[in-house]
């Protein structure tokens, strides 16, 4: 399987990151081997002073697609979820100022948080709450209704280029509010009311 990750798709955390606007949806991948091993701690890489948590909601594609209309895009996912897409961001801001691929940065080991997937009938598809609470303490607020690209249409763009396989999850891009994990923070993450992961940092 693969990770697909979106970035830039919320305007605030467009603003507060300083970026540019996209045409397009900024498309990025991440290995199999980048996903956070189920009840492991996330362990801080030594090669970096400053990993970012980014909450995102998760969508697991159902079946194989490629050239997927936005119309029919509905029908490739069954189960929505919550994750986090760890990054590096003294290393992404350094590969951005020299026009490098950002893979060090973002498709690191565990860089991929996997929480709960839970049924796409639990929710309304552009209007789902989602938080990411730093010890106890709300740092991420965010819903799909801000996104720049709705999930049907992302699942078109993306398919325009990679096909989709089974299994597949794509990462659906991060609202404002990102910032610094640092050793035993736990970080908690819930949609719409239901916890979805908690992770020990070290
Ligand atoms: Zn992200």
């Amino acid at each position: 399987m693969k990770i697909i990750c979106i970035g830039r798709n919320y305007t605030q955390h467009i603003k507060e990151l300083a970026n540019e606007k996209p045409k397009n949806p900024v498309i990025f991948l991440k290995p199999d081997s980048a996903i956070l091993p189920k009840k492991i701690p996330f362990f801080i890489p030594p090669f970096s002073n400053d990993i970012h948590y980014e909450v995102e909601v998760l969508v697991k594609i159902n079946k194989v697609g490629k050239y997927i209309t936005p119309k029919f895009a509905h029908t490739y996912y069954n189960e929505i979820g919550l994750g986090i897409d760890f990054t590096a961001r003294d290393i992404q801001t350094t590969c951005k100022q020299k026009g490098l691929p950002w893979e060090k940065a973002k498709a690191f080991d565990g860089s991929a948080v996997v929480g709960n997937f839970y049924a796409k009938e639990e929710f309304n598809i552009n209007n789902i709450s989602f938080q990411l609470l730093k010890n106890n303490e709300i740092v991420q607020d965010g819903n799909t209704q801000e996104m720049l690209w709705k999930i049907d249409e992302l699942i078109s763009y993306v398919s325009q280029y990679f096909t989709l396989k089974k299994g597949d999850i794509i990462f659906t891009g991060t609202p404002a509010g990102v910032g610094k994990v640092s050793e035993n923070d736990i970080l908690t993450g819930v949609i719409e009311n239901k916890q979805a992961f908690s992770i020990k940092i070290k």
